[in-house]
């Protein structure tokens, strides 16, 4: 049952899959484990507070706030069911059956273990404030290439990223499905063919869309497999006695009813390649702006601490660009017709669009990751098009002097390909686990 041992050419690209596998598991993924365990890397400056520009928060208790009313704690009706007996006109406040009782108890119980998952871990000590502002000396006194929506904003804040991992959190039903229904039917591309999808498409993609569309339609989907993959390798099973605080662990059947060819409807294995693309895209990006990257000085005001972070970037960028030639960017946006015009602005609107949505997410720590994902895919994205770059054959020029990253963007562009990474790397456990 070893079917998440993937082969072949990833789609749109000359690499194959095993190669993949071997250069990530073997010298990407511990490289950038230790990397990313640096401060210049674990505090991400996040703006959690902002409303969801597309519809009003319907997660249903997820969020900072419950939502829903049998989530706050005197509202349960729980209470007046002790109470029965000598409440009479209590029982007719809560004018439900025992049936709705029940479900409300098993609501609010999920409820509670979901708030806790979700919630933020925004310990961080006087001492890092302190530091921080050296920081954001430092930063703004550098030429901005691009401007972050959230960075000049009041709820900007950051985030330690150790202590707020991406897992397993609860989060599901009505609330992620509209974000993710969103993203895939509002904003990705549609076949252009008349084929069934929603929001997943399904069938052949070469036939029915173009180069620039497939492209952006894997993205999304191999960072919606990623995510998918660290839920399941970091799943909260309950504690057997009901009473204990759960277990952490693998979760294999789990994983299997997302990617299993059998459980999906042949879907899981296409899934799993997505992220393979997804994570060529940004590991090309990242060699792309190679000469960028080495004049960085990861700057985080301790000079031991900022040249060992130098060191591990070079190390590690010495392995990334050792690997060329797996995917041709070029070969996007081709010919300066008005349609291929037309196409790169939907192209930037579209992506710009499903970072906005990252803001209904209605999971705080969901949120977090989303938004840092986006931002790292986005980043990658400007690598890649950035300058003239958008018109045919041209490169980015990473040595310009215009050519500039913010901090923000550089942790996102390392934590979200550490992600991939990660992904790829869990699949392995998966493998032996499946075994
Ligand atoms: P979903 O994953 O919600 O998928 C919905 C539909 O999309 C599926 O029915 C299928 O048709 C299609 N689909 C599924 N996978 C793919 C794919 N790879 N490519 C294309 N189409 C696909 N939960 C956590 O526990 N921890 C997290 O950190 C977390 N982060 C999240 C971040 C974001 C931005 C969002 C929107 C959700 C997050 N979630 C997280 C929730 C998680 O992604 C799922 O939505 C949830 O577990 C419910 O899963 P599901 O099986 O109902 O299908």
């Amino acid at each position: 049952r070893c079917f998440c041992k993937l082969r072949g050419e990833v789609d749109d690209c000359s690499c194959k899959v095993e190669t993949l596998d071997s250069l990530n598991n073997n010298k990407i993924y511990p490289r950038l484990k230790s990397l990313l365990a640096r401060n210049y890397f674990r505090y991400f400056k996040v703006n959690l507070q902002k409303p969801c520009p597309f519809w009003s928060d319907d997660s249903r208790c997820a969020l900072k706030d419950c939502h829903v009313n049998v989530c706050q704690e005197d509202e349960v009706p729980i209470k007046t069911k002790k109470e029965n007996n000598e409440h009479e006109h209590e029982k007719s406040k809560y004018s439900k059956d025992s049936n709705m009782q029940e479900q409300d108890k098993t609501l609010e119980e999920s409820c509670a273990e979901e708030r806790e998952l979700s919630a933020l871990d925004t310990t961080i000590s006087k001492e890092k404030m302190a530091e921080f502002e050296t920081w954001k000396e430092h930063d703004e006194s550098l030429p901005m290439f691009c401007e972050i929506d959230d960075e000049d904003s009041n709820g900007m804040e950051y985030v330690d990223l150790l202590l707020n991992p991406e897992r397993y959190t609860g989060y599901k039903g009505a609330s992620p499905h509209k974000v993710w229904r969103s993203i895939y039917e509002e904003n990705c591309f549609k076949p252009e063919q008349n084929v069934k999808y929603g929001p997943e498409i399904v069938g052949d993609l070469e036939s029915t869309m173009c180069l620039e569309k497939r492209v952006f339609y894997r993205l999304i989907s191999g960072l919606h497999t990623s995510i998918n993959i660290h839920l399941c390798d970091q799943y909260l099973f309950p504690d057997k006695s009901g009473f204990g605080p759960g277990t952490w662990d693998h979760n294999l059947d789990e994983f299997q009813r997302r990617f299993d060819p059998e459980l999906t409807k042949g879907l899981g294995p296409q899934r799993l390649k997505n992220l393979y693309f997804t994570y060529l895209i940004e590991l090309r990006a990242i060699t792309k702006a190679i000469p960028y990257l080495e004049r960085e000085t990861f700057y985080t005001g301790d000079i031991k601490e900022d040249v060992e972070v130098m060191e591990g970037v070079s190390d590690f960028l010495s392995v990334a660009g050792s690997f060329e030639h797996h995917f041709d960017e070029s070969q996007l946006f081709k010919g300066n017709t008005d349609e291929m015009k037309q196409l790169k602005t939907e192209f930037v609107q579209h992506f710009r669009n499903i970072s906005r949505i990252m803001d209904c997410v209605g999971c705080d720590k969901c949120k977090l990751w989303g938004k840092l994902q986006t931002l790292g895919m986005g980043t990658a994205l400007k690598i890649l098009f950035s300058g003239d770059s958008m018109n045919p054959g041209s490169t980015v020029n990473t040595k310009s002097k215009n050519f500039q990253l913010t901090r923000t963007e550089i942790v996102a562009l390392f934590n979200a390909f550490g992600r991939l990474s990660s992904s790829i790397h869990a699949l392995e456990t998966f493998r032996s686990l499946a075994r």
